[in-house]
C-alpha cells in the first residue's frame, strides 16, 4: 500500500488531537519516540470497557467479567500475532518496558547470577536497561560491561570476543537508540550471545511501534515493549519471553492471581503468564492496547516502516543543508529518531521557539546520560516521527530551526 499525502489525511483524521490547534497553530508532533498520539479507535475502545462491560478479569462468573476476560485475553493474541510468537502464554503483561526489563532482573537476574558472572549491555541504553541491570550486579556481585559506542552512535563491534565471553550470562540490548535512531545489529548480537551460551533481552521500546520485529526469527529469549510508543494507551507494556524459561523463573511480584494455591505458610504459582500478572491488571489498557494493534495491523507495520524511512531521509537531508545543525546519529540503519543540536542554542531554548509555532520536539537527556557523555553535550534537540507525520511538518521543523537561528544572532 502507498502511503502517500491522501492516505496520510486519511490517518491524521483518526487521531482527535490533530484537530487542535496549539498558540493558533497547527499542531505539530514530533516527540513520538516519547509517546504516541492515540487514535479514535483506542480511545472508544478504552471508554467502551468502562461504559460497557467493566468488571475485573479471571475471577468475575458473570457476564460482564466474562465478556472483560475475554477482550483482555484477546489482546494477548494479538500481541503474540504481531511479533509472531507462537505461543500467547509467552506474552506477559507489564506497565510498560521499564517493568518488562525489571521483572526480568528480578525474576531472573537474581536467582542466577553471581560473582564471576557478566550482564553485557551498551553505552546506547535508555536508563531502563542500565539501571536495572546496575541494582541486578550490586545485589548478586554480577559484573556490568558495556559494548562501547562511537560517536557516530554506532556499536563498537570489531571485536566480539572482548564483550562475548563464558562469563557472559545476560545480554541486554536495545533494538533502536531512542538518542541516535540507530537501528542496532541486534540478529548479530544474538548469534555472538548465543555463541557464549548468554541469554538475550532487546528493549524494543523503539523498534516493535515501527518495524516488524519476529521473536521466531529473532530467537531472542526476552522482548520488552510499550504499548503507549505504538498508540495505544499508558500503563501497559508487553515482556515476551520464551515459555519454559517463564516457567522457570520465580515470579517477580506476589499477590492475587499469580498463585495456584496459598496456604498460611507458602504458595504455589499459577501457570505462565498468570504467574507474572500479580493484582488486577490495567485491563482498559490491555484493552486499549488490543485497538492499537488492530490498527497498526490494518495499515501494516512494514508499509509504516518504509514510510518512515522515507521521512527520516527527507529530514536529514532538510537538516544537513542548515550550517549551524549538527546531527548525532550516523548509522546507515537509522529509524525515525533524529537527534541534533543548532548553533550553540541551548537545546531547551530550541524547543520553546518551536513550541511558539506549534511544533514539539523533545530537548534533554532523552533518559540516556551515557550515550550524552560519550558525545559531550547535556543535551540534544530530538525530532522522532510517526505514520501521521508528513514532510509538511517537516519544512515546518525546518522553518522554525531557521527563525530561531535567526532570533540568536
Ligand atoms: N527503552 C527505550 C529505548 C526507550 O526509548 C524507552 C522510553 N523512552 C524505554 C525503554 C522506557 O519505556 P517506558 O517508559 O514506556 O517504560
Amino acid at each position: 500500500m502507498m502511503m502517500d499525502k491522501a492516505y496520510i489525511s486519511q490517518i491524521r483524521n483518526d487521531f482527535p488531537i490533530f484537530k487542535q490547534r496549539i498558540r493558533g497553530k497547527k499542531f505539530i508532533y514530533l516527540d513520538n519516540a516519547a509517546t504516541t498520539q492515540k487514535p479514535q479507535s483506542v480511545i472508544d475502545a478504552v471508554v467502551s470497557y468502562y461504559s460497557e462491560y467493566n468488571a475485573n478479569v479471571r475471577r468475575a462468573i458473570y457476564a460482564l467479567g466474562e465478556r472483560a476476560t475475554k477482550t483482555y485475553e484477546s489482546t494477548r493474541v494479538k500481541v503474540a500475532q504481531f511479533i509472531n510468537a507462537d505461543d500467547p502464554h509467552s506474552i506477559v503483561f507489564t506497565r510498560g518496558t521499564t517493568e518488562a526489563i525489571n521483572l526480568v532482573a528480578y525474576a531472573w537476574g537474581r536467582h542466577n547470577l553471581g560473582p564471576g558472572d557478566e550482564i553485557l549491555i551498551t553505552e546506547m541504553e535508555h536508563h531502563s536497561n542500565i539501571v536495572p541491570w546496575q541494582l541486578a550486579a550490586r545485589d548478586t556481585g554480577a559484573t556490568l560491561r558495556y559494548i562501547p559506542i562511537t560517536r557516530k552512535g554506532v556499536l563498537k563491534l570489531d571485536k566480539p570476543e572482548q564483550y562475548f565471553t563464558d562469563q557472559t550470562k545476560l545480554v541486554a540490548i536495545n533494538h533502536q537508540s531512542n538518542v541516535f535512531g540507530t537501528i542496532n545489529p541486534v540478529e548479530k548480537i544474538i548469534a555472538y550471545a548465543k555463541h557464549v551460551g548468554a541469554l538475550v533481552l532487546v528493549d524494543g521500546a523503539q523498534s516493535v511501534p515501527h518495524m516488524s520485529v519476529d521473536v521466531g526469527e529473532l530467537n531472542c529469549d526476552f522482548l520488552a515493549f510499550s504499548g503507549h510508543k505504538m498508540l495505544g494507551p499508558t500503563g501497559v507494556g508487553v515482556l515476551y519471553g520464551k515459555r519454559s524459561l517463564l516457567e522457570s523463573m520465580d515470579p517477580f511480584l506476589g499477590g492475587g492471581e499469580m498463585i495456584s494455591s496459598v496456604t498460611m505458610e507458602h504458595a504455589t504459582w499459577n501457570e505462565v503468564p498468570y504467574k507474572f500478572e500479580a493484582g488486577t491488571p490495567n485491563i482498559a489498557q490491555v484493552i486499549g492496547l488490543g485497538a492499537a494493534l488492530d490498527y497498526l495491523t490494518n495499515i501494516g507495520i512494514e508499509n509504516i516502516h518504509r514510510y518512515e524511512q522515507e521521512l527520516t531521509r527527507y529530514t536529514l537531508n532538510a537538516l544537513v543543508s542548515i550550517d549551524e545543525v549538527m546531527i548525532y546519529g550516523h548509522s546507515p540503519a537509522h529509524g525515525a529518531v533524529i537527534s541534533f543540536n543548532v548553533a550553540d542554542i541551548h537545546p531547551h531554548d530550541l524547543a520553546q521557539i518551536l513550541d511558539q509555532v506549534g511544533i514539539a520536539i523533545r530537548a534533554g537527556h532523552h533518559c540516556a546520560q551515557p550515550s550524552m557523555r560519550k558525545l559531550d553535550v547535556p543535551a540534544t534537540c530530538r525530532a522522532s516521527f510517526y505514520l501521521y507525520n508528513t514532510p509538511e511538518e517537516i519544512d515546518c521543523l525546518y522553518k522554525g530551526i531557521k527563525k530561531a537561528i535567526r532570533f540568536f544572532k
